[in-house]
């Protein structure tokens, strides 16, 4: 028996990066996987890398800034599937590098709509939905500047701080309710969000922030999102997991 064999399992931003190997890693393990992106080219792309390797999965375009496109994606899971088990709520972007006193008003607008509000919307329609199904496992993608601050980033901080605090809200309003709720923590990770923004002399510095002196692979979180997700994990919720090659420990 696979990990999430008979599991309907949503996914956001799961054209690329971290979201692209959780659908993949899920497939793998049973799930029938939502892949959710706002880019429809790269997330059938990755419908067709599962269908390909013998996995279930069906794609459902959503930009989750927007509370509609996040009702209609749960109202696909249940017509599609006729529940939901499992959601990843991944969505994400980098933002703008600037000072707080100089940062750009709709660049911070643009990432709390996307890194937090997002993460909002989409569990104000998948705890309706799971409830319905009699239980779930929410994990949201925080990061390690959800924990600690970094300069230039101020929007990037704030929105991942908040989605941590969101995330132990709603695991204590639902703990009874048999859905947990988790985020995690990655350090930084090779994938298009920084390898498209950052030179490669700066992404030597950025590897030399982490004692593992490298850079995360997105298959490395793709494994803690799986413990997360599935029963092996029942006993955990409201919890925040690094997965930082030793960053937070410093
Ligand atoms: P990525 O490779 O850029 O993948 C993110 C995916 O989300 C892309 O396909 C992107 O589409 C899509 N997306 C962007 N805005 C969206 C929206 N409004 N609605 C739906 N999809 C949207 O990034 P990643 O590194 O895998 O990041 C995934 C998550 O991990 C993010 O929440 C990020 O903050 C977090 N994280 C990343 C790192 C890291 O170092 N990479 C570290 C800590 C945390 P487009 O390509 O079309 O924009």
């Amino acid at each position: 028996m696979k990990t999430l064999s008979n599991k309907v399992a949503l996914i956001t931003g799961a054209g690329s990066g971290i979201g692209k190997a959780a659908a993949l890693l899920f497939a793998n393990q049973g799930a029938k996987v939502i892949v959710s992106d706002i880019h429809e080219g790269h997330g059938k792309e990755v419908l067709e890398e599962i269908k390909k390797s013998g996995g279930e999965a069906s794609f459902f375009k959503c930009d989750t800034s927007q509370a509609k496109e996040q009702e209609a994606l749960v109202q696909f899971a249940m017509d599609t599937y006729g529940g939901l088990d499992i959601a990843v709520n991944n969505a994400g972007i980098g933002g703008p590098l600037a000072l707080t006193g100089e940062y750009p008003l709709d660049g911070w607008q643009k990432v709390v709509d996307i890194n937090l509000n997002g993460v909002f919307y989409g569990m104000r329609f998948q705890i309706p939905a799971m409830l319905k199904s009699g239980g779930g496992s929410i994990v949201n993608i925080a990061s390690i500047l959800g924990n600690v601050g970094t300069r230039f980033s101020p929007a990037y901080v704030a929105s991942k701080h908040g989605v941590v605090g969101l995330t132990k809200a709603a695991a204590l309003e639902y703990a009874n309710q048999n859905i947990r709720v988790n985020s995690i923590g990655p350090g930084y990770i090779n994938t298009p969000l920084l390898t498209n923004v950052l030179e490669p002399e700066t992404i030597k510095q950025v590897e030399s922030l982490h004692p593992m002196n490298r850079l995360g692979k997105s298959e490395e979180v793709a494994d803690l999102i799986l413990f997360l997700a599935s029963s092996n994990s029942s006993f955990v919720t409201g919890s925040y997991y690094p997965v930082d090659g030793g960053y937070l420990a410093q």
